[in-house]
């Protein structure tokens, strides 16, 4: 699925994200920077041991923010590390952190003045944040950023499994009801 926010598109597609082709990935990392499971492991082992040198070297990353490295091996030039949090139902840090981490991405990708960006559903693994609370969370926080002029042509969400896809594509569908900055485009 896909819509228009300016001129930017966003685009959501069930897949993996280590295979994009695009500009830089964002990797759902936690504070060490080290590797870990999930879309972590497989970004670290897709990008090959020379991703792990360089996140070794940057002294790890708070819960909220988010840092570039190098994409090796990946297709991808560059690796957008961002950590979201941990979940809790009622703590309003926990949406606070979620949105902190995507707007930190955009950020570093509107820094270095890049055209296409893919996310991960950040922090609904291991975290634990329902898909749903947070792909809302997600999508606002890029509709919201793209309010200013940018370098970003392309946002895409790819998303692990059907049944996060079809979040994803409800969320979109209804949020471009409702906000007149938001337009469906037709697939193709
Ligand atoms: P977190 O610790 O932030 O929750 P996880 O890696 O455990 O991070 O999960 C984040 C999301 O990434 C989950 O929805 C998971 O299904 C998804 N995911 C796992 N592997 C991949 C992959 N290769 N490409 C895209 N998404 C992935």
């Amino acid at each position: 699925m896909k819509a228009q926010v300016g001129q930017t598109v966003l685009h959501c597609v069930e897949g993996d994200i280590t295979t994009q082709v695009v500009d830089a990935i964002v990797n759902a990392a936690n504070e060490t920077l080290l590797g870990g499971g999930g879309v972590d492991g497989a970004i670290h082992r897709a990008a090959g041991p020379e991703l792990l040198a360089e996140t070794r070297t940057l002294g790890g990353c708070r819960t909220g923010d988010a840092k570039l490295t190098q994409g090796y091996r990946l297709p991808a030039r560059y690796v957008i590390h961002a950590v979201g949090p941990v979940y809790r139902a009622n703590d309003p840090d926990v949406p606070r952190l979620l949105a902190s981490a995507y707007r930190r991405s955009l950020e570093l990708a509107q820094q270095h003045q890049l055209a296409s960006l893919a996310f991960p559903a950040i922090s609904t693994g291991v975290y634990g944040y329902p898909q749903a609370e947070a792909c809302e969370i997600a999508l606002r926080t890029v509709v919201d950023f793209l309010d200013q002029p940018t370098s970003l042509r392309l946002i895409r969400f790819v998303l692990f499994g059907a049944q996060a896809y079809a979040v994803y594509a409800q969320t979109l569908q209804r949020m471009a009801q409702a906000d007149s900055r938001l337009s469906l485009l037709t697939d193709d």
